[in-house]
């Protein structure tokens, strides 16, 4: 929690500093490789009632559709009828099932070029992990994040190891040191570090720099709204093994996250951000709607 306020502060910090001199952020972070960052659109599936590989399959073509070429799901199922208990997590054979079944009726429905990446929230345990990345080889995944809890990189290792589908950790990792012995022991393919918890934008460049020094992708992890977004986007773009960001279909669908913020232009055009020109961030806070969506009862700051 610290460290995630502090990376609130850090990351305000840039954004006045940007504003008293005019700058963008990423002028402020050395400059940028590219003028859009590619993102991966969350689909949202997993908040859904209908879980079948058809509504999954449903999802993606819909994200494709709005113009994005890759897709995000979440396969761990604290409520599937397959789970015989509540405290382990080895998946069962019915569980395995559902997971392949849910995926591959995305990759059906997008057909071979659109990226899909998967998460399992760091739920499951060694076995697991195992067996779904090798079990997700056919599908060509970009990523499979988190398939056991993020503490112990040695694991994560063997789970690289074991098969061919790119792993990735990072949401649960704080500060460049978080993530040093993950890319020293080689036990992640691509690290996603929330720019928003693990120390700010000018830590979050420090992460995607060391990572580099190992060849290894920086696809940061994101739920924070179209700010936090373009506060990412601007250390996206200024690193140059940038490989994709995460973005929420709920930001279309929920008028909450278009009136807490203002902002010029689309959020996102055929799946990439625009990345802001503007001094600063490049998006502002509207007060009126953090009011108005604000907790009751919780006094407003200002
Ligand atoms: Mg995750």
């Amino acid at each position: 929690m610290y460290i995630s306020v502090l990376s609130a502060v850090e990351t305000a910090l840039w954004d006045l500093t940007g504003k008293a001199l005019g700058m963008p952020v990423y002028q402020l972070l050395g400059g940028k490789f590219r003028d859009k960052i590619r993102v991966y659109c969350d689909t949202g599936a997993y908040r859904e009632t209908d879980t079948s590989a058809e509504a999954f399959g449903k999802s993606a073509k819909k994200a494709v559709d709005m113009g994005f070429n890759a897709v995000k799901y979440d396969i761990d199922e604290r409520n599937d009828p397959n789970k015989y208990d509540a405290y382990n997590w080895t998946a069962s054979q019915g569980e395995l099932e559902r997971m392949y079944n849910q995926i591959a009726g995305v990759r059906k429905a997008v057909g071979p070029k659109v990226d899909i990446c998967v998460d399992m929230h760091g739920r499951y345990d060694m076995t697991t992990g195992r067996r779904v990345a090798k079990m997700m080889e056919p599908l060509n995944l970009l990523f499979l994040e988190e398939p056991i809890p993020a503490e112990n990189p040695e694991a994560y290792k063997q789970i690289r190891e074991a098969s061919n589908t790119p792993i990735c950790a990072g949401e649960n990792h704080y500060l460049a040191h978080g993530f040093r012995k993950l890319l020293e022991i080689g036990a992640v393919d691509i690290i996603m570090p929330d720019l928003q918890k693990a120390g700010g934008l000018g830590e979050g460049q420090r992460i995607a720099n060391l990572a580099n020094l190992y060849y290894v992708p920086f696809a940061p992890h994101m739920v924070a709204s179209y700010l936090g977004a373009m506060a990412s986007s601007h250390v996206c773009a200024s690193v140059p093994n940038f490989l994709i960001l995460e973005w929420q279909i709920y930001f279309h669908e929920e008028p909450m996250f278009k009136e807490i913020v203002t902002f010029d232009g689309p959020m996102v055009d055929k799946g990439f951000i625009p990345l802001s020109n503007k001094p600063g961030i490049g998006v502002e806070i509207n007060e009126e709607g953090m009011k108005k969506y604000a907790p009751k009862d919780v006094p407003f700051f200002v």
